[in-house]
């Protein structure tokens, strides 16, 4: 197992490489490795790999606890106020990707511990199918909003934003993100060049990073298949 996520793991950053040539970008790998035991992620760790993506809130924090305090954690799952005490309090939580009203950026403010000394990068997510499964925002309006609230808070850092392209046409998602994130930056005078794009998984990354993602998730094309009976 361990072997085979090395080797995944390699083949996926070689691919990313590639396509960051063709299309002079300099997009980055989040492993996504929600659901695998800590022994997976040590054996990508230790292939030099240190962008970790989790999507459930307790998993997070004992994987965090557990793990080298070197990894740059991105919270990539669903944010409830149930569950923001658990991730905020993580001192390498790099990113939170999934940010998706102003009631719940006010709920994470309140509760950053004050001895963390860096703010936290936040990505707002953007429904580009509509699907209503999906969370995120699904009018430029809201994403507008959260931006300038985002952008009044000390603690917080607008970092980008964040989609999940649909089954069927992932591209079509990728496109509406990069016009989300233009119609914020020309609203809000912010400078396109600093806000990221959060796009691509196993199945679509290579046309996400076609379409100009900065950070492409990728979870079973490294890790395998899920087994959600086994969580
Ligand atoms: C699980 C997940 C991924 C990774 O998906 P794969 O298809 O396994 O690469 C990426 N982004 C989000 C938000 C996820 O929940």
């Amino acid at each position: 197992m361990e072997a085979a996520v090395i080797e995944n793991l390699h083949d996926i950053c070689k691919s990313i490489e590639i396509e960051n040539k063709k299309y002079d970008k300099h997009c980055e790998l989040i492993a996504v490795s929600k659901t695998k035991p800590n022994s997976l992620i040590e054996a990508a760790y230790s292939a030099g790999h240190r962008a970790f993506g989790e999507n459930y809130a307790q998993e997070l924090q004992r994987k965090a606890a557990e793990l080298p305090s070197d990894i740059q954690w991105h919270y990539i799952g669903h944010l409830q106020k149930s569950n923001i005490n658990k991730i905020i309090k993580i001192p390498n939580l790099f990113c939170i990707h999934t940010i998706d009203s102003v009631e719940i950026t006010a709920d994470i403010v309140k509760r950053i511990p004050k001895e963390r000394e860096s703010p936290i990068n936040v990505m707002i997510q953007v429904n580009t199918s509509l699907e209503t499964s999906k969370s995120g925002v699904s009018t430029n309006e809201e994403a507008i909003e959260i931006a300038k609230y985002i952008l009044s808070c000390e603690k917080l850092n607008l970092f980008g934003f964040m989609t999940i392209g649909h089954p069927l046409k992932p591209e079509e998602g990728f496109v509406k993100l990069v016009e989300t994130k233009e119609t914020v930056c020309a609203s809000l005078k912010l400078d396109p060049r600093l806000l990221k794009l959060s796009m691509g998984m196993s199945g679509d990354y290579k046309e996400a990073i076609q379409h100009g993602s900065d950070y492409v998730r990728v979870g079973s094309s490294i890790f395998g298949a899920r087994d959600y009976s086994k969580k």
